[in-house]
């Protein structure tokens, strides 16, 4: 059986394996390390030799000696993929594809029908979740998208997963130059006019179960067309979602109370002045030295004076500097607070869902 680093896990990197190198939180570059190659980046250069002695999941330093730089080897996933992927279109991000995955319970074994592959995104989501007993039929009308996405289904594993085919599906439908029966339950259209795809569907879908499909479209008129022709069709229970994924940070800030800074301010304040009372003591007495006097008694006796002001306790110091405070450390005042981070990187569509019972069989 074929290893496919999208359905099998190995904590080892070998040679030529796919790692996916994760250099910041908005960059993943996909490599192979072969020996004595090198990957280079602004943040240095890394030595493949190095990232084969590792284990997926390390951090790897630069062995430039100038830079100090770091990457992450990771391990593939569809949803790491989908972020260091070759673009060749608009993407399914993973916020959209889990949820459609959900909701068209794909899940291992399911068999699936896909148009359009597009950067075949999606399709490696699906491989994933539907693994060695499903099936994923994807058909992609580009040539040279098709070519590529076909490429990189074998070079991943997945040819006995995926089905890549290279039709127009609204003209010719899906079984046309498939070459296989298909009878998916589950049916994905990410293409500019699903409405003229639709009807091609009736021939490919299970016919013993229900057919859950899910169309992913950018703009409303698209959902208007799409809907006439699911209900044309008698797909049920027709419903339109939109994902607005967004990240919320949630903390706990600590209550800074006025009196709190008022006291802090005070000390600074005393602080100060008992610095200027022992810079003005000190040259007093050098001066008195050199007369051959006595000291200013007052000038004295103001330096002793705030030497005997005991300063605020400094492991306490909610406004500057003091002892390190961790966040809901016990004895302080805290109160919870959300912030919302910007969108993540999603192209947002909607979703129209609708299912399709089996026909009705015949009675006896
Ligand atoms: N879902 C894909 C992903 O996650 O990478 C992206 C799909 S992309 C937005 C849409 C693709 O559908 C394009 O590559 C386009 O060439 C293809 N397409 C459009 N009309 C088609 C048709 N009638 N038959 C097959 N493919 C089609």
């Amino acid at each position: 059986q074929e290893r496919s680093p999208f359905l099998d896990f190995s904590t080892s990197i070998q040679d030529n394996d796919l790692v996916l190198a994760w250099l910041t939180r908005d960059n993943t570059k996909p490599i192979r390390p072969t020996a004595n190659g090198a990957f280079h980046t602004r943040f240095g250069s890394f030595q493949h030799n190095h990232i084969l002695a590792s284990k997926y999941g390390s951090q790897i330093p630069s062995s430039s000696a100038t830079q100090t730089g770091y990457i992450h080897v990771l391990h593939p996933s569809p949803e790491l993929w989908s972020l260091s992927l070759p673009h060749r279109t608009q993407i399914v991000y993973t916020p959209d594809a889990s949820y459609i995955a959900q909701r068209l319970r794909i899940r291992p074994g399911t068999k699936v029908i896909e148009a359009g592959t597009g950067s075949a995104s999606f399709t490696h989501a699906l491989a994933r979740t539907v693994g060695r007993k499903g099936r994923v039929w994807t058909f992609e009308f580009h040539e040279p998208r098709y070519q590529m996405a076909a490429q990189e289904i074998a070079e991943h594993g997945l040819s006995s997963v995926v089905k890549p085919t290279h039709g127009d599906v609204c003209k010719n439908g899906f079984a046309h130059s498939c070459g296989e029966t298909l009878d998916a339950s589950a049916v994905f259209l990410d293409l500019p006019a699903p409405w003229e795809a639709i009807p091609h569907l009736k021939t490919v879908v299970a016919k013993s179960k229900i057919t859950r499909i899910c169309c992913f479209s950018p703009c409303m008129e698209q959902v208007h067309r799409t809907i006439e022709a699911l209900q044309k069709d008698q797909w049920l229970d027709i419903e339109m979602v939109e994902v607005s994924c967004k990240r919320w940070e949630a903390h706990k800030e600590m209550v800074r109370k006025p009196e709190d800074a008022i006291e802090r301010l005070r000390d600074i304040k005393r602080k100060r002045t008992a610095g200027l009372n022992k810079r003005n003591a000190r040259v007093e007495a050098e001066r008195a030295a050199a007369a051959g006097r006595e000291p200013d008694a007052e000038v004295t006796a103001a330096a002793a004076g705030s030497e005997s002001v005991a300063p605020l306790p400094t492991d306490y110091n909610p406004w500057g500097k003091g002892k390190r405070i961790h966040e809901g450390d016990e004895g302080y005042e805290w109160k919870n607070v959300s912030k919302v981070e910007a969108e993540l990187k999603t192209h947002t569509s909607y979703l129209t869902f609708a299912y399709l019972p089996p026909p009705m069989q015949d009675a006896e």
